[in-house]
């Protein structure tokens, strides 16, 4: 592992021009690991492009550098290419999936179903979040974080560990989290009342609709909450509000599996899951095209409502635990 970050360290040194991109429909930690990753490079003078191919989430875009995210790919070559947090190759999106010119392709990602696809592919998953990759790479280059680069790494750490409190939030995390503190001069606060207490009032009404659809099989230990097109269109809040809900069912007691069916099109749901540690839900998820981490993952179904969930639920009901 230290080999391999030496040998990005080095790219890196290198390197003048830099593409850095991540997955659709990003989260905290695709967006804080790309952005804290543009920060550092652009601190040590590299020239650098943050395309994503969907928009970052109005949550995160208190993030330095989140205005220069770019849904287009610049008509130039690039000396290195970075894909972060990504789990599978197809999620970067079409324009990337296309995209050919740079030299070297470089892999950070900490899921533990990650194809090798770059020329260097960090994949560790035992990091709580891709932005400690990032991390462990800059501080390799001998960089002390400035507030830009510290922020977006917090950020990273913060929302893939689900402030702290998963099972993946270990002594690295921690420890990193303290030092991205200390070096960019950072309020914990300030970051948690952005990220956790100015939720918009759409999100809670949006949640409001969702929480009746509350649903438990399997004695209880699976339980699931749905979210349909008709409450986007109810509420005026969009698919990126819905971060978190899945939550809901698995903070019940009780209940081993999580399980969010999210309406994309009149027959296809993408479906989220979460598990309380019991049921490796990454394999799960492989079931339906998707993947992820043991205790969070995910996949997509076509179907109605109904079939999908007779889907999901029997796939559910095969699993020994
Ligand atoms: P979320 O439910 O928050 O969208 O995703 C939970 C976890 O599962 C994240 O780590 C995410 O990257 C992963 N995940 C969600 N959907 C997919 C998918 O379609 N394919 C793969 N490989 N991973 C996914
Ligand atoms: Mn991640």
């Amino acid at each position: 592992m230290t080999g391999k970050i030496q040998q990005i360290a080095d790219a890196v040194k290198q390197c003048k021009t830099v593409m850095i991109t991540s997955h659709e429909g990003p989260d905290g930690d695709a967006i804080g690991a790309s952005l804290g990753l543009a920060a550092f490079l652009k601190a040590i003078g590299k020239d650098v492009t943050v395309h994503l191919a969907d928009p970052v989430p109005e949550l995160y875009r208190f993030l330095p550098g989140s205005d220069l995210v770019t849904p287009d790919i610049p008509d130039q070559d690039f000396d290195l290419a970075f894909v972060l947090d990504i789990g599978e190759f197809r999620r970067t999106g079409s324009k990337f999936c296309a995209f050919t010119r740079f030299n070297q392709l470089i892999n950070l990602d900490h899921h533990l179903t990650c194809e090798e696809f770059g020329h260097i592919n960090l994949i560790d998953e035992k990091a709580a979040a891709t932005g400690l990759l990032v991390w462990r790479i800059a501080k390799a280059c001998g960089f002390r974080a400035d507030y830009n680069t510290a922020v977006c790494l917090y950020v990273a750490i913060l929302t893939d560990t689900g402030s702290f409190r998963y099972s993946n939030a270990n002594r690295e995390a921690f420890e990193s989290a303290g030092e991205l503190l200390e070096q960019g001069g950072l309020n914990a606060w300030n970051i948690a009342e952005k990220l956790y207490e100015s939720q918009p009032r759409k999100r809670i009404e949006l949640l409001a609709l969702a929480l009746p659809t509350l649903e438990f099989v399997r004695e209880g230990k699976v339980a699931s909450i749905t979210v349909l097109l008709e409450m986007y269109e109810k509420t005026g809040a969009g698919a990126e509000l819905t971060d978190g809900f899945v939550n809901y069912p698995r903070s019940v007691a009780g209940v081993d599996v999580s399980i969010f069916f999210r309406q994309l099109e009149e027959r296809r749901f993408k479906v989220g899951f979460r598990s309380k540690g019991t049921v490796n839900v990454a394999t799960l998820a492989r079931a339906f095209g998707g993947g992820g981490h043991h205790n969070a993952s995910g996949g997509m179904v076509d179907g109605t409502l109904e079939e999908v969930k007779k889907i999901v639920y029997g796939a559910v009901d095969a699993v020994q635990w």
